[in-house]
């Protein structure tokens, strides 16, 4: 994450406009990640025995990372998996476009302050 370069109040406010006109819909986002994955199924004579390339699938599944590091996984239908990239997609920038506007927010705060950023000797 980069910070804000200008320290100009009226800058940063034009910044945080722009970047909040940007940020993406968040009506579809998802927070996960997709897997793919081939398979080996249970009949010992099939292909897929006698060469890893010859694994059925494709598969996919979205795995989510919950608090206490629990972890779950769904399954995907082949015609899901496009909307799931999407979804994350959407999620990062979303949440990357959040961390630039607190970003942005905390040089607002410390620029209307005159710019004390320094943090060495002067009190607000
Ligand atoms: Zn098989």
């Amino acid at each position: 994450m980069t910070r804000p370069k200008t320290r100009n109040l009226a800058g940063l406010h034009r910044q945080r406009n722009r970047e909040i006109a940007r940020i993406p819909g968040w009506v579809d986002v998802i927070r996960g990640s997709l897997v793919r994955y081939l398979l080996t199924c249970g009949k010992t004579g099939c292909r897929c025995h006698r060469d890893p390339r010859l694994r059925h699938g494709p598969y996919w599944y979205i795995t989510v990372s919950y608090e206490g590091g629990k972890q779950m996984r769904y399954l995907l239908a082949a015609g899901e998996v496009a909307d799931v990239r999407k979804g994350i997609s959407a999620y990062r920038k979303l949440w990357r476009a959040l961390c630039r506007i607190s970003e942005l927010n905390i040089a607002i705060l410390k620029a209307g302050r005159g710019g004390e950023a320094k943090g060495h000797g002067r009190r607000p």
